[in-house]
């Protein structure tokens, strides 16, 4: 065989695999295709992320921000952060970094294909492209070739358009970012506005929606012209960069395994690593990846099993999905109730999968215990 393990797709999930496998001693020799049908030279996304001290990546890191803000028509509130730091990486630094280093390794093979199908066989897993074959021990996929069906009843789509802006004067605060203002119609569903200025002239301000349909391109313009001009108050701007984005938020069963796949495993979005209640990925990828390199080192297979806290945590997701979805509470009063009464490491910490029993309970107790209580023995 001529590979030991193909990664396919190299976006977030597939690149971060390779970066840590790179790093490893025991496994950066390894013999690795990585297969992408595009090459990565557009800086097509934006990561934000919280973490705890350095990360991985933090050579790449933008900006980070230790003041989180969120506001909704009743209260507005700061939050000062002591552990975790809210981070932001460009979708081409990541790129340009994994790639870049990887080229130096002559035991990595990129290919520029398009993948058609990937079965799983006694002992090593094929991939292919509609140019040819390839072969691998493992497959680690990343493309939407697994993906559950979702639809309107099981499904909402986190929908983004943002702008980077640039003032002519200085107008933002770069030590705060505003994680979510609320204070918008909620015609549509939950609507709130991202702000993350990264110096005093330039921020990414982002419209967001969890709804079941994306709007018209028209809608998000007006909508961002609006809040920067009503809200921020800020008539003189350049626009330098816009990003859109859909992220599936979703009941549908995302699973790292394969039905009959043994030898492939799904990573990302693909695997269930886009968190159903919030869509942020990034963090959950990192996690992941890391406990495929430990698994791998040991020489066994590397799907790490899910642990009890795992389902505990994507119970919660579904239920809180759930409630959204059946329109038993809105997706604003949820959020501004959490972020009213509690303080934002436990917040942080819960939504990061990284909270004791304790303090999932501290964040669930200040919700109204009814919605939740029906739509979590759905979910059960
Ligand atoms: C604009 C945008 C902003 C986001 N911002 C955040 C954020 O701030 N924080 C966060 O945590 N998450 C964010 N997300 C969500 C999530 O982190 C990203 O979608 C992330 O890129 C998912 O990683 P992935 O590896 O699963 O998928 P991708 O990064 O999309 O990688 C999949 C790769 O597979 C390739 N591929 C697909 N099909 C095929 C095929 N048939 N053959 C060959 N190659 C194929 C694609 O070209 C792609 O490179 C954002 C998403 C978007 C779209």
């Amino acid at each position: 065989m001529k590979y030991d393990y193909i990664i396919a797709g190299s976006g977030c999930a597939g690149l971060s695999l390779l970066y840590r496998m790179l790093k490893d001693s025991q496994l950066s020799q390894k013999h690795i295709l990585v297969i992408d049908k595009d090459q990565k030279v557009k800086n097509d996304r934006t990561w934000c992320f919280w973490e705890k001290g350095n990360g991985l990546f933090e050579e790449i890191v933008t900006h980070q921000w230790e003041t989180l803000e969120f506001l909704s028509d009743d209260f507005q509130r700061k939050f000062d952060m002591t552990n975790y730091r809210y981070k932001m990486i460009q979708g081409i630094d990541f790129y340009d970094y994994v790639i870049g280093f990887a080229k130096q390794f002559d035991n990595v093979t990129f290919a520029s294909e398009n993948i058609t199908t990937i079965t799983s066989f006694d002992g090593f897993a094929e991939v292919v492209t509609d140019n040819t074959t390839h072969k691998a021990m493992y497959v680690f996929n990343s493309t939407s070739l697994f993906y559950p069906k979702m639809n309107t009843e099981n499904s909402l789509l986190q929908h983004f358009e943002g702008w980077v802006i640039k003032t002519k004067t200085p107008v933002f605060d770069k030590n705060v970012g505003r994680l979510m203002d609320f204070r918008l119609s909620q015609e549509h569903g939950a609507t709130f506005m991202y702000v993350l200025p990264t110096s005093e002239t330039e921020a990414l301000v982002e419209y967001t929606l969890f709804t079941e349909k994306v709007l018209e391109k028209e809608q998000y313009k007006v909508a961002l012209q609006n809040y920067i001009k009503s809200y921020l108050q800020i008539e003189d701007y350049e626009i330098l960069h816009t990003e859109f984005g859909i992220i599936p938020m979703s009941l549908a069963k995302f699973s790292r395994k394969v039905p009959n796949g043994k030898n492939i495993i799904n990573i990302g979005t693909a695997g269930g690593f886009t968190k159903a209640s919030s869509g942020y990925t990034f963090q959950f990828v990192q996690k992941h990846t890391e406990n495929i390199i430990d698994l791998l080192k040991k020489e066994k297979h590397p799907n790490p099993t899910l642990t009890f806290r795992d389902k505990m945590y994507q119970w919660y997701d579904r239920t809180l999905l759930e409630v959204i979805l059946s329109n038993k509470l809105e997706g604003k009063e949820i959020f501004a109730t959490i972020f009213k009464n509690r303080d934002i490491e436990t917040i942080l910490a819960f939504l990061g999968n990284e909270s004791s029993v304790w303090e999932d309970i501290k964040v669930m107790s200040c919700l109204p215990i009814m919605p939740f209580l029906i739509s979590g023995v759905k979910q059960l």
